[in-house]
C-alpha cells in the first residue's frame, strides 16, 4: 500500500513538474505530503490499536496463569479492554504533549530563521549568528535541528557573500576617486578572504604606485612603488595568477602586521594581480595575522574578488589621470590656475571652520620679459620651469602652490598668518635670488616681486580680497623696484626689509 502511495505521490510530482512554477510546486508537493501522511492520526490509532489488543489479550493470559477454568465474565473483559484503550489514549497524550512542544520550538524557530533569511536577502547587513536555533537536546529532534543549523550556515555564508558583492559594487560605483575606490577594494579585499592586512598598489604611468594600506604597522618602510621589486611579485604580473609567497624565504623583512596581540610577521603573504583588459592594472599584497591562514581563502573566491575590482580599479586609475591632466600645468608641472583656486576655496573654508589663520603670497618674475627678449622663449620656459621647482622644494606638503598666470605664481600657506607668511615669502624670495639660472652657458639673472595677504588681517570673509589685496602688495613691491616682499596690513600695502643684502 505504502509503495503504491509513494509511487502515486512521484508520478504526480515528475508530472507537476513540467506544468507548475516553481513555488507552486513546492507548496503543492509538501502539502500533499501533510495531507497523505499525518504522523500523530497514526500515532493515535496505533495507540487505540495497542490498548485494545491488550485488552483482548490480558484475560486469557490472567487465566492462563492461575489455572482458572472458570468462562472469562463479560464484565472483566470489557474492564481489560476499557484499560488497554485508556492507556492507549493517556500515551498518546503524553506523547503529544511533550514531543509537541519539542517540535513546535523546533517549527518556530525554523519559521523565525525563514524571516531572518528573507529580511537579509536584500539589506545592506548580515547579523552572523541569527540562522541558527538553540539545540536542547541529544535526540532526534536535536538531530534535526543541528542539521537544520548545518543548513542555516551555508545560507548565511552564501547571503554574506552575495550581500558583499552587491555592498561592493554600490560602493564602487559611488566612488571614482581613486584614493577612495583603493580604499574599498581593499577594505573589501581583506573582509572577504579573512586577511588581516592588505596593500593595493595601481599602474601608474607605468609603474606600481602604492594606493591604500590597511592594518601594516611599519608604514614608512612599505615600498611606494614596486618597480625594482623583481621576483614573485614580477611572477605574478606577468602571470596574471595569485601569487603565495613565503616572507622569510624571500627576505621580505617591511610586512609586520598590527594584531590584537601585537606585531607580527606574517609568514605568507598572497600577491594578487588586478587584471582588466588583459592588462595588470593593479596588485594586492595580502597578510594574514593569525599563525594559520584562515581555510575559507579559496583560489577561486581570490580571483572572483579581483576580477570583480579589476575594471573598477581600471576606471579611477583613468579618472585620475584625466583629472591630473587637467588640473597640471603643463611646463611647470604644478597646479593650474583654475584647480589653485579649488584649492584656496577649500582652505578658506576650513580656515572660517576652523577659525584658524590663511595666508597667500602673490609672486611674478621681475622683468621676464626682458629675459625672454634677451636669451629667447626658451630660456624663458627653462626659468619657469626652474623658478617653479625651487619654489616647490622648499614648500611644505600642505603648503600649495599654483601657475596663476604666464610668470606669476600664488602659494596658499594654511594655518600661517601675516607674520610667518612674511618670512616664508622672504625665503622664497632670497632662495631665487641666490640661485643661478643656467641657458646655454650663459647665466640669466632671476629675481621675483612678492605680496602678502592673511585672512586675520583682512575685514572681509572673501576670498577674493585675500588676491587682490596679495596683488595689491605685489604691485606695490614692483613700484618699490622689485626683489622685495610686500605685506597687506591695516589696509595698506607694507615693504618689508630684506634679510640679506641684495646682489648687484
Ligand atoms: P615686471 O617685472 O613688471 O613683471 O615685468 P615683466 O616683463 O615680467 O612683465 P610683463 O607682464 O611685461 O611680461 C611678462 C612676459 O611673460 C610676457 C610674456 O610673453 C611672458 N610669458 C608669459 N607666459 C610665458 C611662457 O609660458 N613662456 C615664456 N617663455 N614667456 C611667457
Ligand atoms: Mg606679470
Ligand atoms: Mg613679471
Amino acid at each position: 500500500m505504502g509503495t503504491a502511495r509513494s509511487t502515486v505521490r512521484t508520478m504526480t510530482t515528475k508530472q507537476s513538474d513540467n506544468i507548475l512554477p516553481l513555488h507552486t510546486k513546492d507548496t503543492s508537493t509538501a502539502s500533499l505530503r501533510i495531507k497523505n501522511r499525518d504522523v500523530f492520526r497514526i500515532l493515535f490509532i496505533s495507540m487505540i490499536l495497542f490498548g485494545l489488543l491488550m485488552g483482548l489479550a490480558f484475560p486469557p493470559l490472567v487465566k492462563l496463569h492461575f489455572n482458572d477454568t472458570r468462562p472469562t465474565s463479560l464484565s472483566f473483559t470489557l474492564m481489560c479492554i476499557s484499560a488497554g484503550i485508556t492507556v492507549g489514549i493517556a500515551n498518546y497524550i503524553l506523547f503529544s504533549i511533550f514531543i509537541s512542544k519539542e517540535l513546535r520550538y523546533l517549527v518556530e524557530g525554523m519559521n523565525r530563521v525563514n524571516e531572518y533569511i528573507s529580511a537579509a536577502l536584500f539589506s545592506k547587513h548580515i547579523h552572523t549568528g541569527t540562522f541558527e536555533i538553540e539545540v536542547k537536546s541529544s535526540d532526534m529532534i536535536g538531530q534535526v535541528t543541528m542539521a537544520f543549523n548545518t543548513m542555516g550556515r551555508t545560507v548565511e555564508q552564501r547571503l554574506l557573500n552575495e550581500t558583499r558583492f552587491r555592498n561592493l559594487i554600490s560602493d564602487l560605483s559611488a566612488n571614482v576617486a581613486l584614493d577612495k575606490t583603493a580604499e574599498i577594494i581593499l577594505k573589501y579585499f581583506i573582509e572577504a578572504t579573512c586577511m588581516t592586512s592588505g596593500l593595493l598598489y595601481g599602474k601608474i604611468e607605468n609603474e606600481m604606485t602604492l594606493l591604500s594600506s590597511k592594518g601594516f604597522d611599519t608604514d614608512d618602510k612599505l615600498p611606494r612603488k614596486l618597480e625594482s621589486w623583481q621576483g614573485p611579485i614580477n611572477d605574478a604580473i606577468k602571470s596574471g595568477e595569485p601569487y603565495t609567497l613565503d616572507t622569510e624565504a624571500n627576505h621580505i623583512n617591511w610586512i609586520s602586521t598590527t594584531t590584537p596581540y601585537g606585531s607580527i610577521r606574517p609568514k605568507l603573504i598572497r600577491i594578487i594581480p588586478l587584471i582588466a583588459e588583459k592588462s595588470t592594472v593593479g596588485l594586492i599584497i595580502a597578510a594574514c595575522g593569525h599563525s594559520r591562514e584562515p581555510e575559507s581563502i579559496e583560489l577561486e573566491t581570490l580571483k572572483t574578488y579581483s576580477s570583480y575590482m579589476a575594471p573598477y580599479l581600471q576606471n579611477s586609475l583613468l579618472h585620475n589621470k584625466i583629472q591630473e591632466m587637467a588640473s597640471y600645468d603643463f611646463l611647470t608641472h604644478v597646479l593650474n590656475r583654475r584647480f589653485g583656486l579649488i584649492r584656496l576655496h577649500e582652505e578658506f573654508s576650513t580656515a572660517l571652520r576652523h577659525r584658524s589663520d590663511l595666508s597667500v603670497v602673490m609672486i611674478d618674475i621681475d622683468k621676464f620679459k626682458n629675459i625672454n627678449d634677451t636669451h629667447g622663449h626658451d630660456a624663458g620656459d627653462q626659468v619657469l620651469k626652474t623658478v617653479t621647482s625651487t619654489l616647490s622644494l622648499h614648500l611644505r606638503n600642505e603648503e600649495i602652490i599654483c601657475r596663476y598666470g604666464g610668470e606669476e605664481f600664488l602659494v596658499i600657506l594654511p594655518m600661517t598668518n601675516l607674520n610667518k607668511a612674511g618670512l616664508v615669502a622672504e625665503r622664497l624670495r632670497d632662495l631665487v635670488e641666490q640661485q643661478t639660472f643656467y641657458y646655454k652657458d650663459k647665466v640669466i639673472l632671476v629675481t621675483i616681486s612678492l605680496g602678502v595677504s592673511s585672512l586675520s588681517s583682512l575685514v572681509t570673509q572673501n576670498e577674493n580680497d585675500l588676491i587682490n589685496t596679495a596683488d595689491t602688495a605685489l604691485y606695490h613691491t614692483k613700484k618699490m623696484g622689485r626683489n622685495q616682499v610686500s605685506i597687506f596690513r591695516n589696509n595698506e600695502a607694507v615693504l618689508l626689509p630684506r634679510n640679506k643684502p641684495t646682489r648687484v
